[in-house]
């Protein structure tokens, strides 16, 4: 399978190629040439398929023969060796519990589809590579657990000092060995830019054999459409339509149900959900794509100003606003209103939600209702992740998984930079020996 650029100015690349650049050169992003639909017959068995099986039926489909059928078969079941429930919360309302991974958060998913495709091919090319990474929270401790201890293979994670969660904080930075945590005083955009700056830098990306490992890798949305696949099979209600809602911040998990969507998987209606930065949701209503600087709020996994998939569902709308309005409808809410959807559910249902997840039934249920299907609902995270703001809103006690624990009893190592780029080449000139 070859991959294309949005901005359409480079020449195509495998899917290896894609991945290991992870951004093409012309500052667009890579997608693939074609999306395959998958026989009806896969469809219509759905329900009868495990996780794995419809992972490698999806993967194979945009990678073709690069990966021989036995390796892809060991990086999907690898990738998914763990749950991903559909719980029932109410009549017709479903969560998708994507948090039964290493880091309790759905970018395990994609993070370690990407680290087992890369430790594929660089094995073949035995050469160290650098995964260079900014994080606004879940992406950094996926991405690094996903490569903790791969010989040949560093990972330097840049963090907006003072905007993630303790926890989250104390994944990012107490792996040690081959990871490396860099708290940059800046706002998420500003690590996302100084990343893109890096890539964009030939002699140092070529140098330290920079990768990428954000949602700008097609190695990590692939692997989060196949539990859209699965969703639609745990909740497929006769005829009745079944509806997504994305709590989305950079649009890669949106993203990769466009790719089911396109593939045949009949999803009615995808629901992008936004906390204050309501970007897409805005644009949806004016027809305008108004990029801004990111607020804090506290889904603060979702707190992008200039979400990068944009370009990808541009790519895939071809630009038209009317297009996008045919699959997607956006609606954001406040800190408040999902605080009070938080205890609401809580009390009536006895679902604990965490903040993101709690804007994906907000605008789940404002879609609905005047509609009579079946709605799935991402929960993107264990509530235990962002513990504090969870018991204080409902003031209940969260019992801590212990492989959260395990990280709450470790001390952060981290380097402080400053927002430029100056000291970030510093930083690799140290570590990446
Ligand atoms: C990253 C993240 C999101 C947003 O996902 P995108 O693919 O960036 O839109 C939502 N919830 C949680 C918990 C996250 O970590």
């Amino acid at each position: 399978m070859k991959y294309y650029s949005t901005n359409k100015s480079v020449p195509k690349v495998s899917f290896e190629e894609a991945i290991v650049k992870g951004l093409p050169e012309d500052n667009g992003l890579f997608m693939p040439e074609k999306i395959v639909s998958l026989p009806q017959s896969f469809i219509d068995g759905l329900k009868g398929s495990s996780l794995q099986e419809i992972g490698y039926e999806v993967a194979s489909r945009f990678i073709d023969n690069e990966i021989p059928e036995a390796n892809l078969r060991t990086i999907v079941n690898d990738t998914l060796a763990f749950d991903i429930p559909a719980v029932r919360v109410e009549d017709n309302v479903y969560s998708l519990e994507l948090f039964h991974g290493p880091t309790l958060a759905f970018k395990d998913v994609g993070a370690r589809f990407l680290a087992r495709c890369l430790s594929y091919f660089s094995a073949k090319k035995a050469r160290k590579a650098t995964i260079l990474v900014a994080t606004s929270g879940d992406t950094g401790s996926a991405v690094a657990h996903g490569f903790l201890g791969l010989e040949n293979i560093n990972v330097v994670i840049l963090y907006p000092k003072g905007k993630v969660s303790d926890i989250q904080e104390k994944q990012l930075t107490t792996l040690g060995q081959n990871i490396t945590a860099l708290e940059v005083d800046g706002t998420f955009d500003d690590c996302q830019a100084l990343v893109k700056k890096s890539f964009l830098d030939k002699p140092i990306k070529d140098k330290f054999h920079l990768t990428s490992a954000n949602s700008i890798n097609m190695a990590r949305l692939i692997p989060q459409s196949f539990y859209y696949f699965w969703a639609y099979a745990q909740v497929k209600d006769g005829n009745r339509p079944v509806y997504i809602s994305v709590p989305s911040g950079n649009y890669g998990n949106l993203t990769a149900g466009l790719l089911a969507q396109k593939m045949g998987l009949p999803i009615d209606r995808f629901i992008a959900s936004a906390n204050a930065n309501d970007i897409v949701p805005a644009y949806l209503t004016s027809g305008v794509f108004d990029p801004k600087a990111s607020v804090q709020t506290i889904s603060n996994a979702m707190d992008v100003g200039n979400p990068s998939n944009f370009a990808r569902m541009m790519d895939l709308f071809g630009g038209d606003v009317n297009e996008f309005r045919n699959y997607i409808s956006g609606y954001s809410y406040s800190d408040e209103e999902t605080r009070a959807c938080m205890q609401a559910v809580f009390a009536k249902q006895g679902y604990m939600l965490d903040p993101h997840g709690a804007v994906g039934y907000l605008g789940l249920k404002e879609y609905m209702k005047d509609k009579d299907g079946v709605g799935v609902f991402f929960e993107t995270a264990h509530p235990a992740k962002f513990g504090d703001v969870v018991e204080e809103t409902i003031h209940t006690k969260i019992d801590i998984p212990a492989r959260l624990q395990e990280y709450v009893d470790k001390t952060k190592v981290s380097i402080e930079i400053n927002n430029s780029y100056e000291e970030l080449l510093a930083v690799f000139g140290e570590v990446l020996v």
